[in-house]
């Protein structure tokens, strides 16, 4: 298949590309360049009737009634097929979302082992157990239904595979709606799709705004699950109007992640891993440490490696091997940082690197900001408490384990958390008292297939990535058998 730009896409749906019914289109940009990329067709309500009915159809027919083995069959082929095309993917991910095509490569192969992963698990199926006396139980899961995967603009084709792969194992079909600003790379892996073998209606595609487009998912009846992924405010507003009809909804929500050095670590190698974990992908992520807290002992030595660590972060032409941060998504999205980096300037913070966009005029035309580090600000800052999705670390010392636990903690959200320190069993218990869905401990990595990733408090439920997510993908039927020979008789008539 070829994967070269394209000025034009359509939707998918029913295995067709195919324009929207009203025929309007939207232009999206490249964030490097701020230059129109391609042209999309703008779905609306009726397109998304269109695909929830493909979907149901694809259930009620050959998808529905393949095996699991074939289910298992067609995931890996999936995943063999975008391996082959994976820098093509990458470049275009990279060209649409902006960001440094190292990250997008390894993007793309975390969409490439969650299919693995979950074509493993397609055949998972219930569980037989004795219960008591001649009762037996059987547990059978279901496919949910129709499933709405509501997919952000930061990581479109990894969380596009995240969700993809657990709903197709289970042997759902989908509605796929991409944020508006991201559409093309799960366009194209629906496209894989057909080309492997997945039959017509299994993956759709509807392009177009969150107000339309996603809120015509959320409340169509046909859409049994919704999965989301993107602000908390957003997700509040899907929850609520999910209601209306019981959907099953799993939502991957925002984050304030604290990042915890203790006063015994390798502090340049600390300081370098911890420059990554909130930098990477211009720190445009959900589980960006995005708060930095400091044993006092070590605190102007560790500043002093993770201020010039930063400072030797490559900012520049997202396609470049060599760049570490590429540009923010939107023009929009730059102001919004530069705000918040105004605002920690009022609110008596002090900027030791970065703090503005680059003078780099090859630069110029697109959306960078330069990797900001601030300090001197309280932990109930604004900038401390409100997730900012872009480049800027607030740095803040502490004294001891228990006041490093209280401020990792003292947040709306609890998505994730990092822990450097070489006294394991400090490790564990630091990690037993932070309440966040995924911690890690002297890395900054926080996520891989088979590993459950998902928000403790107001950065969601349902966890993706793991067994527990097919789960969340079925319905489970318990079938109680009384083995004796003859019925039950409680009333003893
Ligand atoms: P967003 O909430 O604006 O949009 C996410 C998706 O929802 C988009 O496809 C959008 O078009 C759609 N949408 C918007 N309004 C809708 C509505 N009323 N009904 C249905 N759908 C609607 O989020 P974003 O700005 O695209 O993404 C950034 C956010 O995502 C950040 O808060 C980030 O933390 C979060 N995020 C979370 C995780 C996680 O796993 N927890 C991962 C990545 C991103």
């Amino acid at each position: 298949m070829d994967l070269s730009p394209r000025a034009r896409y359509a939707l998918i749906i029913d295995g067709q590309q195919v324009e929207a019914a009203s025929g309007e289109t939207f232009t999206v940009i490249n964030p490097a360049t701020n230059e129109a990329l391609a042209t999309f067709a703008k779905g609306g309500p009726e397109d998304v009737d269109r695909a929830v009915d493909a979907a149901r159809r694809a259930m009620e027919g050959k998808w529905g009634r393949l095996r699991p083995a074939d289910r298992t069959r067609l995931l890996y082929r999936l995943a063999a097929a975008m391996a082959d095309h994976a820098a093509d993917l990458a470049r275009l991910e990279t060209l649409n979302v902006g960001k440094a095509i190292s990250s997008t490569y390894a993007e793309v192969y975390s969409a490439i082992e969650e299919l693995e992963f979950f074509a493993g698990l397609a055949r998972a199926a219930g569980e037989a157990f004795p219960l008591a006396g001649s009762l037996q139980v059987m547990t059978q899961r279901d496919p949910v239904g129709v499933c709405a995967l509501i997919v952000p603009w930061n990581y479109p084709i990894m969380l596009t595979g995240w969700k993809l792969a657990p709903a197709l194992a289970a042997g759902n079909a989908v509605v796929v709606k991409p944020a508006s600003a991201t559409p093309i790379t799960a366009l194209m892996l629906a496209e894989l799709a057909l080309e492997v073998g997945f039959p017509p209606g299994v993956i759709n595609v509807v392009t177009g705004p969150g107000s339309t487009v996603g809120d015509a998912l959320v409340t169509h009846p046909g859409v049994a699950k919704i999965s989301f992924t993107g602000e908390t405010e957003t997700g509040k507003n899907i929850m609520r109007k999910a209601a209306g009809d019981l959907k099953r909804v799993s939502l991957e929500l925002g984050g304030k992640s604290p990042n915890l050095v203790f006063e015994d670590v390798d502090i340049e190698a600390t300081a370098a891993a911890s420059v990554w974990a909130i930098f990477y992908s211009a720190g445009q992520s959900c589980e960006a440490r995005s708060r930095l807290f400091v044993h006092k002992s070590i605190y102007d030595r560790f500043l002093d490696a993770f201020v010039s660590a930063t400072r030797r972060l490559v900012v520049g032409d997202p396609l470049d091997r060599n760049t570490h941060v590429g540009a923010l998504i939107s023009p929009q999205q730059v102001e919004r940082v530069d705000g918040y980096v105004k605002l920690a300037l009022e609110e008596g913070g002090r900027v030791l690197a970065g703090g503005s966009r680059p003078d780099d005029a090859a630069l110029a035309r697109g959306n960078f900001y330069l990797p900001t580090v601030i300090e001197g600000l309280g932990n109930h800052s604004r900038v401390c408490q409100e997730e900012i999705f872009g480049p800027v670390v607030a740095v803040q010392p502490f004294a001891d384990e228990d006041e490093a636990v209280r401020l990792a903690n003292d947040t709306q959200f609890g998505l994730a958390a990092t822990v450097f320190t070489r006294d394991a069993a400090r490790a564990l218990r630091v990690a037993r008292s932070i309440k966040a869905g995924t911690v890690t401990v002297n890395t900054p990595f926080t996520s891989f297939a088979g590993v459950p990733f998902g928000g403790f408090k107001a950065s969601g439920f349902g966890r993706e990535r793991a067994l527990e997510t097919l789960h969340l993908y079925t319905e489970t039927r318990s079938v109680i058998i009384n083995t004796g020979k003859g019925p039950h008789n409680p009333f003893g008539l």
